[in-house]
């Protein structure tokens, strides 16, 4: 049955679009991430809460730019390789 919508695959793996990512996620808990490929973050909430929010946030923006990666480093290479990363997709909405 037609339902006039598409479909869509994102493929990081075999096409690495790092490059033009511009993208930062935070997490339910205020955790923001700058890569969905990595470990890297910044703790949003406490910035939030601090006595200075403003600025904190401001700091932490920066921080979280300095830090996101050029790209990804999932492992292709190897089969049942542990899993790049400690943390399950879910948590940061990928
Ligand atoms: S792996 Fe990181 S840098 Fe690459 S597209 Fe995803 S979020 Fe952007």
């Amino acid at each position: 049955m037609e339902t006039g919508g598409r479909l869509g695959l994102i493929t990081p793996h075999t096409g690495n679009f790092c490059e033009g990512c511009n993208r930062l996620r935070v997490t339910a808990t205020g955790q923001l991430y700058p890569c969905l490929g990595g470990s890297e973050r910044v703790d949003l909430r406490a910035a939030l809460r601090s006595e200075e929010p403003d600025a904190r946030v401001a700091d932490a923006l920066s921080r979280a730019l300095m830090i996101k990666p050029e790209k990804h480093h999932f492992r292709m290479d190897e089969r049942g390789a542990a899993p790049h990363l400690p943390r399950h997709m879910s948590m940061t909405g990928g």
